[in-house]
């Protein structure tokens, strides 16, 4: 491949500013983000002798081409391996650290990641200690990095077992220590978010927030339950919302009720492009229904899903969305700060966030 073919003549200029912009990501998977290197490292600490490569450049590819396959399932096999290597308290600590390490040298200033504690316990560790682990380590992060990120984090249950409440109320007793809410992941298709409603309704009892992976594999009537019948508060991916929204000729849209609905009380979209092409929920960047949503006035957020996994990183994904849509900073800036004002954090920090850190980066640029 040829630098000239696709990238534009002001191309070291763009990929400059998308690394000094401030980001902020509310999706992140824990275990779909850690260094080959570490991966390679801790297997051979723990004895696992699963990967499939020990070289860490082939190992991030073999991530890359095993999550290209199209399937929500076949993507979702590619977390066995990370898993394996996440069973212990030392691991789960150095794997946190790194994570926020790796984020704050992307420029970004707040993330929420999320993980599913219930996958961390073959090494006999209890679910409070995966998860005060995993605290630990994001404190390690932060300090590492002189306090130029924020991390919280998302506790998720897994749609296909049974442990949706325990994970919950492990959400509420750890909610001053650092989790900062809930979420439900793993295939949508046959797990409805309903089946997992005992949880939900802890949640609400306390007041905790949460978010529910939606509208990936399945259509807006996923999206439905997880507003309507459990009352997420964000969606994870979202974009099959679109499945409620009928584009005219002229260009012009109209929104069904659903639509409608998430749109006008500010619900908002954790969207994920290079995962959905991968998954299969978006054909190409050039047609992936971002750019249609926040045209629309969706609370649209621009995420990674899963740094290696997707073999993405938030300054990628900016650099998709100038390739696909001429983005430049004020739209990024714009994406920053509605996933700011959608983080489940105290109102006070985030307008702290937004006025002290967010503003003033993008009028730097
Ligand atoms: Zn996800």
């Amino acid at each position: 491949m040829h630098l000239s073919d696709n990238v534009p003549a002001d191309a070291p200029a763009t990929a400059d500013w998308i690394r000094r912009a401030p980001k902020a990501v509310l999706h992140d998977h824990l275990d779909g983000g850690l260094r080959p290197a570490t991966i390679i490292e801790l297997a051979r600490a723990c004895g696992y002798t699963g990967l499939p490569s020990e070289d860490p450049a082939e190992l991030a590819v073999w991530f890359r081409d095993a999550a290209d396959s199209g399937s929500l399932e076949r993507y979702l096999e590619t977390f066995a391996h990370t898993c394996a290597v996440m069973q212990t308290r030392e691991a789960l600590f150095r794997i946190a650290a790194e994570c926020a390490e790796d984020l704050a040298a992307d420029g970004v200033v707040y993330a929420e990641v999320r993980y599913a504690p219930e996958q961390h316990l073959a090494g006999g560790l209890t679910l409070d200690e995966v998860v005060e682990a995993v605290n630990d380590g994001f404190r390690e992060g932060e300090r590492r990095t002189g306090g130029r990120i924020t991390v919280g984090t998302l506790l998720t249950g897994m749609r296909h077992t049974d442990r949706s409440l325990e994970i919950a109320e492990l959400t509420v007793a750890h909610r001053e220590r650092g989790v900062a809410g809930f979420d439900i992941a793993g295939g949508e298709i046959g797990n409805p978010p309903a089946r997992h409603l005992p949880a939900f309704q802890h949640l609400k009892r306390h007041n905790c927030h949460f978010t529910i992976h939606a509208g990936e594999a399945v259509g807006a009537e996923s999206i439905h339950e997880a507003v309507q019948v459990c009352g997420a508060e964000r969606i994870g991916h979202g974009v099959r919302i679109t499945d409620d929204i009928q584009v005219h000729e002229d260009g012009t849209a109209t929104l069904g009720h659903l639509a409608a609905y998430v749109r006008d009380n500010r619900i908002a979209l954790e969207v994920c492009p290079t995962s959905n092409l991968q998954t299969g929920a978006a054909k190409d960047y050039a047609t992936h229904p971002i750019d249609q949503l926040r045209r629309l006035g969706f609370r649209v957020t621009l995420n990674t899903d899963n740094r290696l996994v997707s073999g993405t990183t938030m300054s990628q994904e900016f650099q998709h969305m100038v390739d696909a849509f001429g983005y430049g900073p004020e739209v990024f800036e714009e994406f920053t700060v509605a996933a700011v004002e959608a983080a489940f954090l105290p109102l006070p920090e985030r307008r702290r966030i937004i006025d002290e850190v967010v503003r003033p980066g993008y009028a730097a640029l």
